[in-house]
């Protein structure tokens, strides 16, 4: 894991790390169309994902882990980068973001209720486990 790196560095440096590791995108296909490939893009999921990118005043998701990217033409990295995560109606746990499941952070982001609640409930267990235990 790529520890230590942070904010708008840790995304250039995925970045650059992606370019020397596996070399430019424009040498693969799209893994959506086949097409020629522009860029390496986030495919989303990574459980510690990131936000926020340098020169965007929209808050972009983007992961540490080389792992979570793939090579994508710049449509296909368009229709699918996590930019466009506004058009998603589900978390990546599959429930809905209704008005009611929705909390919106002060930076834009948003958060699904359920999954905050569902950690809350496993973070309070842990504690009364911890506690029965001391
Ligand atoms: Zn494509
Ligand atoms: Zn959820």
């Amino acid at each position: 894991m790529s520890r230590g790196v942070k904010g708008v560095n840790a995304y250039i440096t995925i970045h650059v790390r992606l370019f020397r590791t596996r070399g430019s995108a424009k040498n693969f296909e799209c893994i959506e169309c086949g097409g020629p490939a522009h860029e390496w893009s986030y495919d989303g999921g990574d459980p510690d994902e990131r936000s926020g990118r340098p020169g965007y005043t929209s808050p972009a998701l983007y992961s540490t882990s080389m792992d979570y990217y793939s090579p994508r033409c710049r449509h296909c990295h368009r229709m699918r980068d996590p930019n466009h995560w506004r058009t998603r109606t589900h978390c990546k746990y599959g429930h809905e973001y209704t008005e009611e499941n929705t909390h919106w952070n002060s930076d834009g982001t948003r958060k699904c209720l359920a999954c905050l609640e569902r950690r809350a409930a496993r973070r309070k267990a842990a504690r009364i486990a911890a506690r029965a235990a001391a």
